[in-house]
């Protein structure tokens, strides 16, 4: 038998017990003459499927298209030992997965040998920390929870270039899934899952939701889970769903994490593994996000009424008076003050007392426009800006409040009905400029003529550029 052809049975044997992954090439014809086992191992392609460097590059980067000088560096020649320079990057795999890999290679005569060092773990390990730590960042900031779900999505996908990714957010009072970050399903798929109420055989999400269970859907046209919806998945062109409830550190619902494939498939533990991770980020990026808007809302409203407190009064007011500068509309400062609130404590407890501060501010926000800012600012003290309305109709507002608070009453403990009344002070300003503090004293002038006068009725004042403030 010829000596070189035995010869290379013999390389090519024991290349095939090595356990990296290792093919040559034609330097002239570009021609794939060899891969080994490993290779077809990690890549899952076989030499039939890339008989070429140039089959091989376009299976391996679809995005070659868009960037064209992606493999640039493997055309080049070497260094004068014919060994290519340290390259790492993404391959796609033939099952669609990706694989993070440092490329060599050497040139001996026309055969170029290429070795394929897999780093995947090594780059799983590191951009799911990075995802982490940039997810944070982004809390810290501040960011909009659909944005950050956005990121988070994005960061999976780009992990599993072969999954569409969606989180729903579970709304507890309503039973129902909203969208929550799904930024490449179809904007029509989104829509009709959007505000889908939990259930049995309600998708993958809606069963996986109500079941608080992972529900792996391989294929939905199949699947009774899906039985109801097969005609939105075949216009979204997806085969195969497997959700996963995302659960708080207190093991309430929080929402659902799904992938979405456009064939059959059932996840392997890879995939598992992935969305376990996904899960966890998003259950930290609810709850990180959920507390810091509970400690904003905190700092700004007042726990007994629900209403703004003197800081979000002041603050809004500031803004809105610069908006009236700039536009020139007129606005109002009201502020209101329980008249003998002290007797009603005396009389009926404190507890009653409150149920009447919630009682009025309850029957003044039914009363106030959207734009008018209500907020409680002292004790028994409530403020109200009104902006764009003119004198007469400030008026016939706080008569409204007036009325409406003097005919509401609450139960005390003993089941007694308690009636209570306000007494109101306005201060108007048409034009000009002047501070919230300006204003509120104006305001506060005000009542305290309403206060002089018997209480449960109405004083208003303007305020005037031209003569300070009256
Ligand atoms: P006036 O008509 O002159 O305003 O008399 P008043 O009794 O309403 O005014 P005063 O300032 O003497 O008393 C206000 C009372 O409001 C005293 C305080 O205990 C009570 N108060 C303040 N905050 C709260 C609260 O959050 N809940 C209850 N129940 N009472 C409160
Ligand atoms: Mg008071
Ligand atoms: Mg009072």
């Amino acid at each position: 038998m010829d000596n070189k052809v035995n010869d290379a049975l013999r390389l090519e044997d024991i290349l095939n017990t090595t356990p990296t992954a290792v093919g040559w090439s034609s330097v002239s014809s570009g021609r794939i003459e060899y891969i080994n086992k490993a290779f077809s191992e990690l890549f899952g392609y076989d030499l039939s499927d890339i008989s070429d460097l140039k089959t091989w590059y376009s299976h391996a980067f679809p995005e070659l298209h868009a960037n064209p000088h992606a493999v640039a560096p493997w055309d080049l020649v070497g260094d004068e030992n014919g060994f290519s320079p340290d390259l790492k990057t993404k391959l796609l795999c033939k099952d669609g997965s990706v694989r993070q890999v440092g490329i060599r290679f050497s040139t001996v005569g026309d055969k170029r040998l290429w070795y394929f060092n897999d780093i995947t773990d090594y780059w799983v390990a590191e951009e799911r920390l990075r995802a982490r730590s940039d997810m944070l960042e982004m809390v810290a900031k501040g960011s909009g929870l659909k944005e950050i779900l956005n990121v988070i999505v994005k960061q999976v996908q780009r992990e599993s270039p072969s999954s569409l990714c969606s989180i729903l957010l579970f709304d507890a009072t309503e039973q129902r899934l909203r969208l929550g970050a799904s930024p490449d399903l179809p904007e029509f798929f989104n829509q009709a899952v959007d505000g889908i109420r939990i259930g049995m055989n309600v998708g993958s999400c809606g069963t996986a939701a109500y079941l608080g269970k992972r529900v792996i859907v391989e294929d939905i046209y199949t699947h009774d889970y899906w039985k109801n919806f097969t005609a939105l998945a075949q216009k979204a062109r997806v085969a195969a769903c497997w959700s996963d409830p995302i659960m708080s550190s207190k093991g309430s619902l929080l929402g659902t994490f799904a992938i979405y494939k456009r064939t059959p498939a059932s996840p392997t533990n890879k995939d598992l593994e992935l969305i376990n991770f996904a899960c966890n980020l998003v259950s930290i990026a609810i709850e990180s996000v959920k507390a810091q808007e509970e400690l904003e809302h905190r700092a700004y409203f007042d726990h007994l009424t629900g209403l703004g407190n003197r800081g979000y009064f002041f603050e809004q007011c500031d803004n809105i008076l610069k908006e009236s500068l700039m536009k020139g509309f007129p606005l109002s400062i009201l502020m209101m003050d329980v008249d003998n609130f002290k007797s009603v404590n005396d009389a009926f407890g404190h507890k009653t007392g409150d149920l009447v501060l919630q009682k009025l501010a309850q029957v003044s926000e039914l009363i106030l426009r959207r734009e008018d800012i209500i907020a409680r600012i002292g004790g028994e003290e409530f403020a109200v800006l009104l902006p764009t309305i003119d004198k007469k109709e400030v008026l016939r507002v706080a008569e409204r409040l007036r009325k409406a608070i003097e005919t509401s009453m609450v139960l005390s403990m003993d089941n007694q009905k308690v009636y209570f009344t306000v007494s109101l002070g306005i201060a108007y300003k048409d034009h000009g400029y002047c501070s919230v503090d300006d204003l509120l004293s104006i305001a506060d002038n005000a009542l305290y003529q309403s206060k002089s006068a018997g209480r449960n009725c109405i004083f208003s004042l303007e305020y005037n550029a031209h003569n300070s403030l009256f």
